[in-house]
């Protein structure tokens, strides 16, 4: 992704061998409809490298046990496995302290934990919450149930024809009413990398806290939530190479200490008695019930791996593909590009003709080439666009070249079908 600060930019820069990293990934190696598998798809859910797949057998194989409830040997390494997942994502998204990182299922999980416990509990009629256009409908809805809740105001932020916000609007409805500002790191249907540094600059100055939505930017490289000072962000394993079903809230510590318990049950007490329950400290307060351990062993899996990897390496690689694609799907004739931001990650969404987005995803997928097509869970952005859906390719590191010339080369194919 063509990053600046908020990603760790140290990382060596070197030649990056996508065939090796390939061969990390078994899904990839298939036929599908009789042709080498094109998967195209990873903002959707990403592959998963065998090092993940192996991490999640294991703990089934060999430690499979609660967590933080048993004194056996196999609960202490569920446990370790557990804990130590918190570690690896702490420093992954260079959190300050462990306890910042709450397991929660996902993106979606993470924001609606934010909305009903912050939000549910701070917001007064007439506060606001100022999200942006380009939102994922998880990080929309959300915030209208807990604004219909506590008569708070929903305030959206408009996009340009480009895909990007405009700032300048940005900054005009941030006043003395904002409480909350829930923004993309990265737009799933979009591609847009949002200036997320200066928007918390902007949202704090005006006394608001700031959630952002990391799902679509934790897969091409590390974050840093420290520099870019966000009160919250959320990721969901599925996008980083880990599994489903997991994924993270972190929020400062000064955020979670004022945050009430979301959800309630076994682990988040410290004691219980019919007069009256104490809470468990951060972040247990907010991991009621038995959590997806191997879902956050693998997780913690997906961070080593990333972490092996040249990250610098990585990104040049993924700004090959998208540039690649960018100039490639710019030649077939009757396509139009949606989301043509200065600074994207490697996401083209597009409409080809007036061929249905479905229509194209089906004649693709006999080609063997797996794109996502709808709405994208975005319909403001649709609508703002004017289509009813788009197709999107997104591009992971290991997609090479040549999956970038199947697509563009299956698109003419599309066009003769449809002559
Ligand atoms: N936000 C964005 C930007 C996303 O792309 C997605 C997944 N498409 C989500 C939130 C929701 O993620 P999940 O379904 O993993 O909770």
């Amino acid at each position: 992704m063509s990053q600046t600060s908020t990603v760790d930019r140290d990382a060596k820069s070197g030649p990056f061998d996508v065939e090796r990293v390939r061969r990390d990934f078994p899904a990839l190696h298939q036929k599908v409809h009789g042709r080498d598998l094109v998967y195209l798809d990873s903002a959707a859910t990403s592959q998963k490298p065998q090092s993940v797949i192996d991490a999640v057998t294991r703990y089934y194989t060999e430690d499979n046990a609660n967590v933080h409830r048993g004194l056996h040997a196999l609960s202490e390494r569920a446990t370790a496995s557990y804990e130590s997942a918190r570690q690896k994502v702490c420093r992954f998204i260079h959190a300050a302290e462990t306890h910042e990182i709450v397991f929660v299922r996902g993106a979606t999980d993470g924001i609606n934990l934010l909305a009903q416990s912050y939000g549910r509990s701070r917001l007064k009629p007439g506060d606001e919450v100022l999200i942006t256009h380009m939102e994922h409908h998880s990080n929309i809805v959300p915030w209208q149930i807990v604004c219909e809740q506590t008569g708070a105001v929903l305030r959206v932020a408009p996009i340009d024809d480009r895909g990007e916000l405009v700032m300048g609007e940005f900054e005009r409805l941030l006043t003395d009413r904002t409480r909350i500002v829930a923004a993309s790191h990265v737009s799933n249907a979009l591609g847009t990398i949002n200036p997320v540094e200066h928007m918390v600059e902007l949202a704090h100055r005006a006394g608001a806290i700031v959630l952002l939505d990391g799902a679509q930017a934790v897969a091409h490289g590390s974050v840093d939530v420290q520099s870019i000072d966000c009160d919250a962000y959320v990721l969901s394993g599925h996008k980083m190479f880990g599994p489903t079903g997991v994924g993270v809230l972190y929020g400062k510590t000064s955020l979670l200490e004022q945050m009430p318990p979301y959800q309630s049950g076994g682990d988040m007490i410290k004691s219980v008695s019919f007069q009256k329950t104490t809470y468990n400290d951060l972040p247990y307060r907010f991991e009621a019930g038995t959590p997806n351990i191997a879902g956050v062993v693998g997780l913690g899996a997906a961070v080593d791996y990333l972490e092996a990897l040249d990250t610098g390496a990585v990104r040049a690689h993924e700004d090959d593909l998208l540039e690649a694609a960018t100039e490639g799907l710019s030649q077939v004739a009757g396509l139009r590009l949606i989301g043509t931001a200065a600074r994207k990650a490697s996401v083209v969404s597009f409409v080809l003709d007036d061929i249905h987005p479905h229509d194209i995803g089906t004649i693709l997928d006999g080609m063997g080439i797996a794109v996502r097509t709808g709405h994208h869970c975005a319909q403001p952005v649709m609508e703002h666009f004017d289509v009813p859906a788009t197709v999107r390719a997104s591009m992971a590191m290991y997609n090479t070249r040549q999956d970038v010339d199947a697509l563009v080369q299956a698109l003419s194919k599309v066009r003769e079908v449809f002559a």
